[in-house]
């Protein structure tokens, strides 16, 4: 209650503030520059690439929104690499963007000018597996899936993260956005789950912040500094996660809904009667569906062969089937019942589940190729969640040409609202000026947060001050970043504004 009139006292004030961390003029990296940092890497074959046509694909982030001019990309090994790289550009003042799967939505993992790209592709291995505890330590450029896969196949645990961009994101980078995804109601984010982190600090000096222990409460926990500081303090270079054993039982259902009510009365349900086994509750609108429809089969239509007007996707993971199934066959009695679910299906084995799951994976890509996305990650009190949607189509009703799509973990009251305008790739500034500000002050007076998972990038750092972070806060904030960052070189036009509250 308290953060909800903060946040409308915030907006209702709007209080100007300067921009109080000193950010000393970067330069650009010349080709004495990367001399030594081809050094510094001892001259390994491929550790630096420079080559224009290879470098648009670091220079461009996943949507193609955000465009960098970095000349250079290097590709440090090992820790002590990646440190004197750090170590030579602070001592150069030369900015560098730490890059990891590149699948960020908010343009923080592509530069915004010249600055050098730190790609942590090679720094991916996995370091040990703590069987006693169900502790993973491991390399930050491992890609997510590779660890999904291992720490199930040969432990028996799971990685307690899972999001659509699995098979490219990378550990680091999940770390430094502090990813949320389908399983954050299950497990928490990442700040509940991690045991410790290796950082490179912009000197150049490593920051072991590692331990094997669950508890240690012996000073301040730095740690979680550098986990969602979307790398403007530092460079993750290793880190160690807490992971749950694999459950024995998993139930996965596709469920229809006719109105948004009946979304959440379902969920509540759920709650009730799945307990301590449900561990996922997805939502899709008709409008998304329509859209993964022309790539996926959905697994429920109604007797037209249309889309429901809603579906959710619920699973539950167990230790024990007999239990399991039949909580779930309870829940489903139940919400059948009622009347709050009209239709559904189960998985039937593995491969169900998976075809499940990429319906709700495919929400983004599909929505990506079909033309320009105005993409919102909002987080919303839960009976306001689907209240957005409606108001945005109201706003923009005179333009036809857009459509109005949503999924979301509603669940965690997190709903990505994404704005289309079909078969039209370029930014319609219309359309933009008809979108913003009004969403995020909608969102703010409804209590929400202008970004609930992905971040601020350099696509929401100006809004941070002005519907996000009173003064105060984000002068600490400020302080911060020169207290670790002096000469602003990590990360630089990212994360903290850089313009001036109006
Ligand atoms: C299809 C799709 C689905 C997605 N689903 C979700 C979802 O469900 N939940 C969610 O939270 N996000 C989601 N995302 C967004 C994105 O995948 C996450 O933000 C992810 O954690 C980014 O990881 P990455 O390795 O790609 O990092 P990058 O995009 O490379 O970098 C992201 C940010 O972290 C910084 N960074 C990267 N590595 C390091 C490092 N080692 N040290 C310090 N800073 C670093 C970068 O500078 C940048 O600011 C999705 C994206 C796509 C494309």
């Amino acid at each position: 209650m308290l953060s909800v009139i903060n946040r409308r006292t915030l907006l209702q004030t709007q209080r100007r503030f300067s921009i109080s961390h000193k950010v000393c003029a970067l330069r650009a990296p010349t080709a004495k520059d990367e001399e030594v940092l081809m050094d510094l890497l001892n001259n390994r074959k491929g550790a630096i690439i420079n080559d224009p046509e290879i470098l648009k694909k670091y220079n461009s982030d996943w949507s193609g929104q955000y465009i960098g001019k970095s000349p250079i990309v290097v590709r440090p090994k090992t820790t002590k690499e990646v440190s004197s790289i750090m170590e030579y550009c602070n001592s150069e003042k030369i900015g560098v963007t730490p890059q990891s799967g590149n699948t960020g939505v908010v343009g923080g993992s592509v530069p915004i000018k010249n600055e050098v790209i730190l790609s942590m592709e090679g720094l991916n291995e996995i370091i040990s597996f703590d069987e006693d505890n169900g502790i993973l330590y491991c390399e930050a450029g491992c890609i997510l899936q590779t660890l999904q896969d291992k720490v199930s196949s040969d432990y028996d645990h799971l990685v307690p993260i899972d999001l659509g961009a699995k098979g490219t994101c990378m550990i680091g980078g999940n770390f430094a956005t502090n990813a949320g995804g389908q399983y954050f109601f299950r497990f928490g984010s990442i700040h509940a789950n991690v045991i410790g982190i290796e950082v490179v600090l912009p000197n150049g000096n490593i920051l072991d912040l590692m331990t094997s222990s669950r508890k240690d409460n012996t000073g301040y926990d730095l740690k979680h500094l550098f986990i969602g500081a979307e790398g403007t303090l530092g460079v993750i270079t290793k880190v160690g996660l807490t992971c749950p054993r694999l459950p024995r039982a998993r139930n996965t259902v596709f469920l229809a809904c006719n109105t948004f009510d009946d979304v959440l009365k379902t969920m509540s349900c759920a709650k009730e009667e799945l307990g301590e086994i449900l561990a996922a509750y997805e939502f899709m609108d008709k409008e998304v569906l329509d859209q993964v429809a022309s790539e996926k089969k959905i697994p429920i239509v109604n007797e037209d062969g249309e889309n429901y007007r809603f579906c959710v996707l619920v699973e539950t993971q167990g230790s024990n089937d007999d239990h399991d199934n039949s909580k779930m066959e309870s829940f489903l009695e139940m919400t059948m019942e009622n009347g709050h679910v009209i239709d559904g299906v189960m998985a039937q084995d593995l491969s169900q589940v998976h075809e499940m799951w990429e319906i709700r994976e495919s929400c983004n890509p599909v929505i990506k190729s079909q033309g320009c996305n105005y993409k919102y990650d909002l987080s919303l009190p839960m009976k306001e969640y689907y209240d957005i949607a409606e108001e945005m189509r109201e706003r923009l009703s005179s333009r036809t040409d857009i459509m109005v799509v949503n999924w979301g973990h509603v669940i965690d009251g997190n709903i990505h609202l994404n704005i289309i305008t079909p078969g039209k790739f370029d930014v319609d500034q219309e359309v933009k000026d008809l979108i913003e500000p009004y969403i995020f002050e909608s969102v703010v007076k409804r209590g929400g947060s202008i970004s609930a998972e992905h971040g601020l990038g350099q696509c929401k750092n100006n809004l941070l001050g002005i519907y996000a972070k009173n003064d105060r806060v984000l002068s600490v904030m400020q302080n911060l970043k020169t207290f670790f960052d002096p000469n602003g070189i990590c990360n630089p036009g990212k994360f903290l504004p850089t313009k001036a509250t109006p």
